[in-house]
């Protein structure tokens, strides 16, 4: 189905594109959706200690911690002994963001070139390079492919509100994973048009519902809720923070994620007000953007259908307006840009939702978190003295079960004396 060809004259058909894991379950639900138009699309190899090793390879030590993830985990594709070039695509997004994200791409290509592996292609599709690559199925892909992320968030908050309660250790890993084959399933089917992909799916997804609400579970009302933000990629990426998630499930806690959904958000505000600037707030371009966020509010409200009664308590913002009013008397959106703005705002959120406490995780040397770690003391002391901990990765080993168990008992400590008290699923006190 792929016949268009690149800007730089690479096409995607014929080739196996591999996706990095910024997520397991984003990005296994997200390859479903290239290959529902029939892209060969896959995951990138699990990441290990090889990862870091060629990682650090391949990288100067300046980079981030995520783009040494990414790398490292190509080159294992590379080095591997049946790389055919003309026949592999890397997918690295871009963004001319405020951070390093945006040299991640261009040093991938450059790498590639160095190698001798100019007819490797890296795939950054986006509106500014017209799709590259992906051609006239541009709109369906990303129609599909966001529906995919938002499935991806809800079956992932399945996970974390239902695997700390389980009885039978693994049966909710078990679930999930029968789930993410369910919903990929689903996704990738080709020839079949937006509404009946969109039914599809709900059905789908209602299916889920069910298997995982029919876990046996014990729920202890006495388990605190943690908030997690922070940089997309650590925070989402299971090796690059060191399963942060299961070691706060390990030690007695609850982990509430912040989702993939919340950045989409972000990019697309921050495209309306680009706009407002560039004096264009009556505008195709303005129409474009507000048609589009329509569009994906009104797929993420069909696809959340099924778990209105579930997720009560556990409810993402309405409008991403609502994280940025938050983060404002700290960060004000309109001049500061990038993720440090979502975990301040977040963490806000977090605190009147009742969370016992809000983890940030992020790279070493990244500047969201470094500028949010200055933040976090006045935002605690203006909240309540909200436990808030900022967890740094790049690779080596720390003390991680030492340092989250003494952060629980600071939220137990804190869940005593807080005045916002939570709204409870009846998924988890109706057992
Ligand atoms: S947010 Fe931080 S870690 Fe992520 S790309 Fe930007 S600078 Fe690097």
């Amino acid at each position: 189905m792929v016949a268009a060809s690149s800007s730089n004259g690479q096409s995607l058909e014929g080739r196996t594109l591999y996706i990095p894991r910024m997520t397991y379950t984003g990005a296994r639900t997200f390859a479903a959706a290239f290959r529902s138009i029939g892209i060969d699309a896959t995951l990138s190899p699990d990441s290990d200690e090889r990862t870091l090793e060629l990682g650090g390879m391949f990288t100067s030590g300046d980079e981030c911690y995520p783009q040494k993830v990414t790398v490292g985990d190509f080159m294992k594709i590379i080095q591997s002994g049946d790389f055919q070039p003309e026949k592999t695509a890397f997918f690295m997004p871009t963004a001319n963001g405020p951070c390093r994200f945006g040299q991640y791409a261009p040093y991938l290509r450059r790498l590639l070139d160095d190698m001798g592996h100019p007819e490797a292609m890296v795939c950054s599709p986006s509106a500014a390079n017209g799709y590259e690559g992906v051609g006239e199925h541009a709109g369906e892909l990303m129609r599909t492919a966001w529906r995919a992320l938002v499935a991806a968030d809800i079956i992932r908050k399945k996970l974390l509100q239902t695997r700390p309660y389980e009885i039978n250790k693994g049966e909710t890993d078990r679930v999930f994973e029968e789930c993410l084959d369910l919903l990929c399933a689903v996704i990738e089917v080709q020839g079949i048009d937006q509404e009946q992909r969109l039914e599809r799916m709900v059905e789908t997804l209602a299916e889920c519902r069910k298997k995982f609400n029919a876990i046996p579970i014990k729920y202890d009302s006495e388990r605190p809720l943690i908030g997690v933000v922070g940089e997309i990629f650590c925070r989402l990426n299971r090796f690059s923070n060191d399963d942060l998630v299961r070691v706060i499930e390990e030690q007695g806690g609850e982990a509430w994620m912040a989702d993939i959904s919340e950045w989409v958000w972000y990019t697309n505000w921050g495209q309306t007000q680009g706009l407002i600037r560039r004096g264009k707030r009556f505008s195709r371009e303005m129409l474009r953007v507000w048609l589009k966020n329509l569009f994906q509010k009104k797929d993420e409200h069909s696809l959340l259908e099924p778990f209105h009664e579930d997720f009560l308590g556990y409810e993402e913002p309405k409008d991403i307006k609502t994280v940025l009013n938050h983060s404002k008397p700290y960060l004000p959106p309109e001049g500061v840009l990038g993720e440090m703005v979502l975990n301040v705002g977040k963490t806000i959120y977090l605190y009147h939702k009742g969370a016992d406490g809000v983890v940030d995780i992020s790279p070493f040397t990244c500047m969201n978190g470094i500028t949010s770690e200055a933040i976090y003391p006045t935002v605690s002391r203006d909240h309540e003295g909200l436990p808030i901990k900022i967890f740094y990765f790049d690779g080596t080993q720390t003390d991680l079960e030492r340092d989250v168990g003494i952060f629980l008992e600071l939220t137990k400590t804190y869940r005593r004396r807080k005045s916002n008290k939570r709204v409870l699923s009846p998924a988890l006190v109706g057992h």
